[in-house]
């Protein structure tokens, strides 16, 4: 019988075969295809993103990602509804977390991007968003919830490595701003390690 802190019922343990994070509220999107043969994921990219931009708590991240978000329910969402668009993970305000795309699989929240002379990081990585904007705090639940999937994901798949962990607008640099000044780099690698 398993016991009541063992692997299975933690909820930062992954599912390797199905590519799942087990904590989190799954919501698939069509908006993947498969990486690169022989390619393992081995940077996470962290992004951050909110609709409308500086609400929360909102449904509009899942219809952006299920392909489902309606064009007429906001101005701003006139100019992504046609967007395919996914991450892996999601977290929320609160630290909730919705998985969207397997973590083998490829999904498409890099766009055009280079991280040490490597373009292409959809092919290698895993993109986790938070929610938020550039200038406001992101919450310490979500620092909280960021640095257990980040510890998860490296004891699940040995290719990646804490030490490989950029952010969007640093592997695309004019052209991408997010997670933006608000985060607190310093304040994840410290729980990263003290994991
Ligand atoms: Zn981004």
């Amino acid at each position: 019988m398993q016991a009541a802190t063992g692997p299975l019922s933690d909820p930062w343990n992954i599912d390797v075969a199905g590519g799942a994070l087990r904590g989190a509220r799954q919501v698939p999107s069509p908006n993947w295809d498969e990486r690169p043969e022989a390619v393992a994921p081995e940077l996470i990219v962290v992004h951050g993103i909110s609709l409308p931009p500086g609400e929360y708590g909102g449904p509009w991240i899942d219809r952006l990602f299920t392909n489902s978000l309606p064009a007429d329910a906001h101005p701003y969402f006139a100019t992504i509804a046609t967007l395919k668009v996914s991450s892996h993970l999601l977290i929320r305000r609160d630290g909730s977390v919705v998985q969207y795309v397997p973590f083998h699989r490829r999904a498409w929240h890099a766009g055009a991007s280079n991280y040490c002379g490597r373009e292409r990081c959809n092919d290698f990585s895993i993109g986790i968003e938070l929610e938020g904007t550039d200038d406001t705090a992101y919450e310490p639940a979500q620092y909280r919830a960021l640095s257990n999937s980040i510890r998860a994901l490296c004891a699940a798949y040995p290719s990646l490595s804490t030490e490989r962990i950029a952010g969007h607008d640093d592997i695309a640099p004019g052209r991408k701003t997010d997670p933006g000044p608000a985060f607190d780099w310093p304040r994840l690698r410290a729980l990263v390690r003290a994991g």
